[in-house]
């Protein structure tokens, strides 16, 4: 660090730490083939070439990476002439996405670090007044590429020719201490990019790290700029940290950094209210435990959860203006979730499961008659099933009605004949009147 400052003083060129195989022990045949078919066509090409960020991070820690990003010298245009199947994605920056049979791989151009305040009048960097950074788009060395990532362990180059790692800013160090360190000075990093808060809280939480002091300190103070965020790419961040397996770690993390308040409009909600809190820690808890066990956790499951309080309130609002019970779920429902996206722009493909998902609640209450085997063909059934789990767990639901449908599910069909709660007074009412079925299944269990 201190070497780093001088060197800048006296205006030397950073080096970075080159560790031969010995000393990091990742082979290239860890990595994915097509990312090795990537990296070796630039290196065959005269490329520089490699493999960069979350998958040396992993593979140093001895983790599964979720994908393989590659950094190059090379521009968007030469990568896109090297591979038949590859094409350019121009968002921030250019990115090429090289596809190998189902999978994908990205591919980036080494790119320049945050503009210093006298490059304020340059075309393709700028930052607003506060700092934040608006447009990032020029090219750079390895060098520059490294500096402008955000924390250290995100900011080791893997090569797969040569099987080095190149580390610029002591990554591998703070990897073996367990320490998550901003690269640079933390406050005007995260003024640049304030999602970078949010990236030190999942982070913390999905490695089990320890943010550096020096890197926490500016934290609690510029939380409020998260705000200037646009809602989408906050519901995108939030989302990997509620899906990372490791959500719970994560809830408290941001509380612990006060970055928990404007990220989620239904979390500041939930967490203000002990039961709803009960519910979110259950919810988290089994959602982090089927990750790990590499079942599926989805958005919409996730929205079902955290927004469950709310269409109960709703619900509750709409049978007192007198609707019928059908029209009161579909309305709370409907209410519910436009709220929501008012906040926070979650995308419409959701809607559908997320209300599936609720639904089902009721319908679980149904237990006589055809009604539970309709429900064993269901699509979403087993997400409504976890659902309930939650549920009882968190005191919402009866356990007993867990059990029973756990049973059912994998009875045989006598079983399933015995274990048939007998028809209620009310039941013959409800067949009767066919489109009520539903919301008065519903209102049973939510009243
Ligand atoms: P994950 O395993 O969650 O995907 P990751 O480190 O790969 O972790 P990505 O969001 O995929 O995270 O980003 C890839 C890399 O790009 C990071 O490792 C980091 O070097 C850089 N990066 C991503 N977002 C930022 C940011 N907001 N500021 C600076 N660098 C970033
Ligand atoms: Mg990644």
């Amino acid at each position: 660090m201190i070497r780093r400052l001088i060197d800048k003083v006296l205006g030397k060129k950073a080096a970075p730490r080159i560790l031969p195989l010995q000393k990091h022990g990742i082979r290239r045949e860890q990595l994915h083939s097509c990312a090795l078919k990537v990296t070796d066509t630039l290196a065959r090409e005269g490329y520089a070439a490699f493999v960069v960020g979350g998958a040396v991070r992993d593979l140093l820690l001895g983790r599964e990476p979720k994908d393989f990003d590659i950094a190059t010298n090379a521009t968007p245009d030469d990568i896109r002439h090297l591979f038949r199947r590859s094409r350019i994605i121009g968002r921030r920056f250019q990115i090429v996405h090289v596809y190998c049979g189902q999978d994908l791989i990205e591919v980036t151009t080494f790119r320049a670090a945050a503009p210093q305040p006298e490059d304020d009048e340059d075309e393709a960097r700028v930052t607003a007044a506060d700092g934040m950074l608006l447009r990032d788009n020029v090219f750079g060395s390895q060098e520059e590429d490294a500096a402008r990532r955000d924390f250290t362990i995100n900011a080791l180059y893997y090569d797969p020719e040569k099987q080095e790692i190149w580390d610029w800013h002591g990554g591998v160090a703070d990897a073996q201490k367990k320490v998550l360190r901003m690269i640079g000075d933390p406050a005007q990093r995260f003024r640049e990019d304030p999602v970078r808060m949010l990236r030190a809280a999942r982070f913390a939480a999905k490695l089990d790290f320890h943010i550096d002091p020096a890197t926490r300190a500016p934290i609690a103070e510029l939380a409020a700029m998260l705000a200037r965020i646009p809602p989408s790419r906050l519901f995108d961040e939030m989302m990997k940290l509620l899906l990372s397996g490791h959500a719970e770690r994560g809830v408290k993390q941001l509380r612990a950094e006060g970055l928990h308040h404007g990220v989620l409009p239904m979390l500041d909600a939930i967490l203000d209210d002990p039961a709803r809190q009960k519910f979110l820690h259950h919810a988290l808890h089994d959602t982090d435990l089927r990750i790990r066990e590499g079942q599926s956790a989805s958005p919409a499951f996730m929205l079902a959860c955290l927004l469950w309080f709310d269409m109960q309130q709703e619900l509750k609002r709409m049978r007192a203006q007198g609707l019928s019970e059908q029209s009161a779920l579909f309305e709370a429902m409907d209410t519910a979730l436009e709220r929501q996206r008012r906040a926070l722009a979650f995308p419409r493909r959701f809607d559908g499961m997320i209300k599936e998902i609720w639904t089902l609640q009721g319908r679980f209450e149904q237990r006589s008659g055809a009604r539970p085997y309709r429900l064993l063909s269901h699509p979403r059934l087993s997400a409504g099933y976890d659902f309930l789990l939650i549920r009882a767990e968190g005191g919402d639901a009866s356990q007993e009605l867990a059990d029973w449908w756990d049973r059912f599910q994998d009875a045989g069909e006598a079983e399933r004949a015995e274990m048939l709660k007998p028809a209620q007074a009310g039941d013959a009412k409800r067949k009767r009147r066919k489109r009520g079925k539903t919301a008065n299944a519903v209102s049973s269990e939510l009243g």
